[in-house]
């Protein structure tokens, strides 16, 4: 079943014997799905191509950034240009500017903005910002949602409303999660409780719009209208991590989809990486002036990088954003993406497997159940072993997607007609045999 080639192998030996698990981000490494990781070598539009030369229809798309697909020509061109300017001043660019005005442009939650280089350091520096602007130390974060690993946000619930949370990673003392209390994703009950106990301690709400890192589980309307009012009556700080859902879902992100169910809705600090990058190590915090302005040098809240606000990253990311700008563009992606998921399910249905699926714009989530779960506990029903057999099969016909049954996928707009035709005729041969 986990067919793997020479070279692939050859490089995975060679990569363990160097780093860790042989890859450079743990889910790269086929553990929950087993067999050898693919090594890629190249790509182009909605393809990969691994050591040995096949071919993958790519629905991973480096995790979200690759929108467009990958080697988009106006991109590639801005990249090349912006290399031979200079790889990195350590200093201020104009381009950084136009990056700001672009990203504010579509998202005008955030009147201001500050580029670091991964959602980690951006969710990370979030927090610091919220504790720093309210003076408070309490946060509240969701099971199954992923915020990178900073240290306070690598947490799982305590044993009632009143336990803060434990450490999912050794390296966390207790200390430092002690503040971070961890609650089930679209459980208004729960939430109102939280904030009856704690209220006037919690510094800020940090959440995915829509859960990427459950696969693909919405916030229920209510539930972020609730979350709004909650923060905005406690004096807390909402934060809406949409480093997967940042120009991805929408042209104005999850935030401004959300604003057309919750009128007024908008979050105080926002969180974005991937597509705003376009491919290259990029992503952002940003919110209202007079919280913005607390950070270094203007404010108490220390934030820096050697390589915040890069001159090639910016260039990929502002030629990325200026393409997903043009007209039509979200409208022919979130069709086509529904058109994968739609043929999905009716080749799950032909084959008698369980499955749902839901999408928006270039995202899209399935699982092997009868419903949609709404929050981390049922997402965990999900028949492991037959999404393992499903993946394996996907992989050795020539589609990647995610090895892991909590991640998201992504269409980008290089992905044809055809290309989901045949990734649909792949998964009907598949289905048959679960
Ligand atoms: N926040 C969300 C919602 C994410 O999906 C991720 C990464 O997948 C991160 C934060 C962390 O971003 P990075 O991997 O760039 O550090």
């Amino acid at each position: 079943m986990t067919h793997s080639t020479d070279h692939n192998q050859t490089l995975f030996e060679r990569a363990k014997a160097l780093i860790p698990g042989g890859v450079n981000s743990p889910v790269r490494a086929f553990r929950a799905v087993g067999g050898t990781p693919r090594f890629i070598a190249r790509a182009q539009g909605p393809y990969m191509w691994d050591a040995d030369g096949k071919k993958y229809i790519d629905y991973i798309g480096s995790w979200g950034p690759m929108i467009l697909g990958h080697g988009h020509p106006a991109v590639l061109e801005a990249v090349q240009k912006a290399a031979l300017e200079g790889f990195s001043f350590g200093a201020p660019t104009e381009r950084e500017v136009e990056l700001a005005e672009e990203i504010i442009r579509h998202v005008p939650s955030m009147e201001m903005i500050r580029l670091v280089s991964s959602g980690t350091e951006a969710g990370m520096s979030a927090i610091r910002l919220a504790r720093g602007a309210t003076g408070r130390s309490k946060i509240i974060k969701f099971n199954g949602c992923y915020h990178g690993h900073a240290d306070s946000l690598l947490v799982k619930a305590g044993s009632g409303l009143a336990t803060f949370g434990h450490a999912t990673s050794a390296g966390v003392p207790p200390e430092v999660v002690q503040h971070t209390l961890v609650l089930e994703y679209n459980d208004v009950a729960q939430l109102e409780e939280a904030f009856a106990l704690h209220g006037k301690d919690v510094a800020c709400v940090i959440m995915e719009p829509i859960a990427g890192n459950m696969n693909f589980v919405r916030a229920s309307t209510a539930f972020m209208r609730r979350a709004r009012e909650l923060c905005t009556q406690n004096g807390a700080l909402l934060v809406i991590d949409e480093v997967m859902t940042g120009f991805r879902v929408a042209l104005g992100s999850a935030q401004g989809l959300y604003a057309q169910q919750i009128p007024g809705f908008k979050p105080d600090l926002t969180v974005l990486g991937k597509v705003i990058g376009g491919g290259m190590p990029l992503a952002a915090f940003g919110g209202p002036r007079a919280i913005m302005e607390q950070l270094a040098p203007l404010g108490p809240v220390y934030q820096a990088g050697t390589l915040s606000g890069n001159p090639v990253a910016t260039a990929c990311g502002l030629a990325t954003l200026r393409e997903i700008a043009k007209p039509g563009f979200y409208e022919a992606l979130a069709t086509r993406t529904r058109s994968l998921v739609d043929g999905l399910a009716g080749a799950a249905k032909a084959a008698g497997v369980p499955f749902c699926a839901d999408s928006q714009g270039g995202m899209f989530g399935f699982f092997l159940l009868p419903e949609l779960p709404q929050n981390y506990p049922e997402v965990l029903k999900t028949d492991g072993a037959k999404f393992n057999q499903l993946f394996h099969g996907l992989l050795d016909g020539g589609v990647y997607i995610a090895p892991a049954l909590y991640e998201a996928g992504f269409v980008s707009s290089a992905h044809s007609a055809q290309d989901i035709e045949d990734t649909v005729a792949l998964a009907r041969e598949v289905f048959a045999k679960l």
